[in-house]
């Protein structure tokens, strides 16, 4: 079959062998590849009530059925295990050259099983596969770890996944590394690895992916490519413009719909961070741990010009158009660093107060070496400060070092304890839910999370989509998954038939209603999602709309399959639902997920964009199950929704 590589590669770390396995077609037609096939591989082999940091958890590094075809945007893969940060599934997503890398070897996927006794790397060149040791590497940070293998074996098409101090030290926020500092943050994973012994995964593979039909995808991407405004379109506009949008959205009593190729320019001029501002004003930034508004932090402290007036060079993934990455200086302490990025410069910014942008430089890649999720490590400093704040830690726990909102020197210096997991630093390295068990009572009402994972820099107060997507995702507190506004963008009712149109505006706060139809976006933003995973995609090209970025035919000329795109929506339930019985089978309930209250306006704040909204996360998390044909009260998928996916009935 043409797309994928047909195969995947096994190794078990505990008894220090490896094999590969033949995929047959109908697996890739059920699940696609990419987080699909990591669903169904880790639903199979992972026991109920496994440890996740122990031998029986699995870590799999999957790539997508586009990576490597060339298709616009494809460059993304994800690594996939049981979360030790949530207790159920987990994965993470990244971008850069190691998914291309797991293809250039012949595989879509490489799971790994077991622990090895000491530190080591995996080496696949696509006729070799090698447990290699790695007791020179264990300590060092993921860039130097990165550079140290590349520079060993030599040659341009080295691609290293690995871990810093963070994942070494199983901290339950830690992530995994590639492209000297672009993190697959989220889940924990980084622990998982850290657990197996594996410092990294070195690729040096040179085999090609075939297409189906390379005339149509070279038209496909011809054309997609026509409609990304160039960047002339925003040249000249200064950064601070972009507050005119976040005063609208904040004066608005209605969300209008936004049509997702008018945020490319400014993405391609700025980055992520091109929200910065938007975000702080109108309300979609947290604030003082969620506790504050703009009124606390003036949003010019993270204006994207001042970020990239300091870019060297910009940053693409592989075949992307847009480049939203940069790699800029992070003077005096490191050369440079990847450009901030919008979850890092609020998660270390508005969240803490924090307006000392340098500071944010250096702890952007103080984070990225040692590779810690930089939303998760923020949530925990927010905590932390507000419990000094309050009394239920003083500076005995701190090495006699007051906690105070703004503080960048106590923050870099919470920021390295962290790392070195010691003192307090040792105390908050998990997360907010074991720093809470570990401070006592009274703490859990500053941690801000949903299901054990802390929350993005997007607040459901304004968009209350990201709220149900915070508790009904099988990986918990993701941003990634789908919003009103992301609905609006990727336009699934262009092509799926039952997914239904967006108004062109809709009503916010009071007046917001919570039906059936919000459940039927929802359930459309989360299916899209596990197509583009399967399909290796990036969710800011999808952006663009799925009409116009062609996902469907995409996936149908690399493949030589003719499915419509009801028929991918189907697969993409199907994994959406696999991964959710993953976490049934290993014991989370559904029910019991749910979002901390401020978040969900639980007082409402009494000041701000965001003044007196709260979110009806039950009514809007019924609705989504019941549009899944998951039972709407306890979010178990019934007999006939199994018997639709084809899936097992029963764990
Ligand atoms: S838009 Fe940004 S994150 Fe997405 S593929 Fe391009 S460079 Fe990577």
């Amino acid at each position: 079959m043409t797309g994928t590589m047909g195969r995947i590669l096994i190794v078990d770390l505990s008894t220090g062998t490896h094999r590969e396995e033949i995929i047959p077609d109908e697996m890739y037609r059920s699940y696609l590849a990419g987080v699909g096939l990591g669903a169904a591989y880790l639903y199979e082999h992972i026991p109920a009530g496994a440890d996740p940091l122990g031998p029986d958890n699995i870590l799999g590094f999957v790539a997508g059925i586009l990576t490597g075809t060339g298709a616009l945007f494809s460059g993304r893969w994800l690594v996939v295990g049981k979360s030790p940060l949530t207790g159920g599934w987990g994965d993470a997503n990244c971008g850069g050259t190691f998914g291309p890398g797991i293809k250039s070897c012949g595989y879509d996927a490489i799971f790994v099983h077991g622990q090895a006794e000491r530190p080591v790397t995996i080496y696949a060149d696509g006729s070799t596969v090698e447990i290699r040791d790695a007791s020179h590497l264990w300590g060092l940070d993921a860039v130097e770890t990165e550079a140290r293998l590349i520079e060993a074996i030599g040659g341009k098409r080295v691609r290293v996944a690995c871990i810093g101090q963070s994942g070494e030290n199983r901290s339950l926020i830690a992530g995994i590394v590639n492209d000297r500092g672009r993190i697959a943050a989220r889940s924990g994973l980084g622990a998982v690895m850290g657990s197996k012994n594996l410092k990294a995964i070195v690729l040096n593979g040179s085999q090609r992916v075939e297409t189906a039909d390379v005339p149509a995808m070279k038209r496909l991407n011809k054309a997609a490519n026509a409609l990304i405004p160039s960047s002339k379109a925003m040249a000249g506009i200064p950064g601070w413009i972009l507050r005119v949008a976040g005063f609208f959205m904040k004066a608005s009593p209605r969300v209008t719909r936004l049509d997702g190729l008018a945020s490319l320019p400014a993405m391609r001029r700025w980055g992520t961070i091109a929200g910065n501002e938007v975000a702080v004003i109108s309300g979609d930034a947290p604030v003082k741990n969620w506790a504050g508004s703009r009124r606390d932090y003036p949003s010019r402290h993270v204006n994207p010009d001042r970020i990239t007036s300091h870019e060297i060079k910009k940053y693409h993934c592989y075949a992307c158009p847009l480049g939203c990455g940069g790699i800029g200086e992070a003077e005096p302490r490191f050369e440079e660093t990847h450009k901030l990025e919008y979850e890092t410069a609020t998660s270390f910014g508005a969240l803490l107060l924090n307006t000392d942008l340098a500071s944010m430089f250096t702890i952007n890649e103080l984070l990225n070496r040692a590779g810690l999720d930089s939303v998760s490590t923020g949530a925990v400093i927010a905590l932390a400060i507000e419990c000094f704040e309050n009394g239920l830690i003083d500076k005995d726990d701190t090495g006699g070092l007051a906690l105070s909102w703004g503080d960048s020197g106590s923050i870099l210096w919470l920021v390295e304890r962290i790392i070195a997991r010691e003192g307090i630093g040792d105390v908050l390295a998990d997360g907010v839910v074991r720093a809470v068990q570990r401070i006592g009572s009274g703490a859990e009402q500053y941690a801000i999370h949903a299901g054990g994972q802390e929350l993005p820099m997007h607040d459901p107060r304004l968009d209350p989509i990201y709220g149900l997507h915070y508790v009904v995702e099988p990986t918990p507190g993701r941003h990634t998954i789908g919003s009103e506004m992301g609905y609006a963008m990727t336009r699934p009712w262009a092509l799926v038939s039952w997914a239904p149109e967006m108004p062109r505006s809709e009503p916010v706060a009071g007046r917001y209603r919570v039906d059936d139809e919000k459940g039927l976006m929802a359930a459309a933003n989360s299916i899209l999602k596990m197509v583009v995973d399967g399909a290796g995609l990036c969710t800011f090209g999808v952006n663009m709309g799925v009409d116009r970025l062609p996902i469907f035919d995409y996936l149908n000329v690399a493949t030589g399959w003719s499915l419509s795109p009801d028929d991918y929506m189907l697969i993409g339930k199907r994994v959406q639902t696999l991964r959710h019985l993953f976490n049934i089978k290993h014991g989370i309930n559904p029910a019991a997920v749910t979002l901390s209250d401020r978040a969900a306006g639980r007082p409402p704040l009494e000041r701000g964009p965001l003044k007196g909204r709260a979110i009806d996360i039950e009514g809007l998390r019924r609705s989504y199950w019941k549009a899944m044909g998951w039972d709407a009260e306890t979010g178990v998928p019934g007999p006939d929704t199994l018997a639709e996916l084809t899936l097992p009935a029963g764990n």
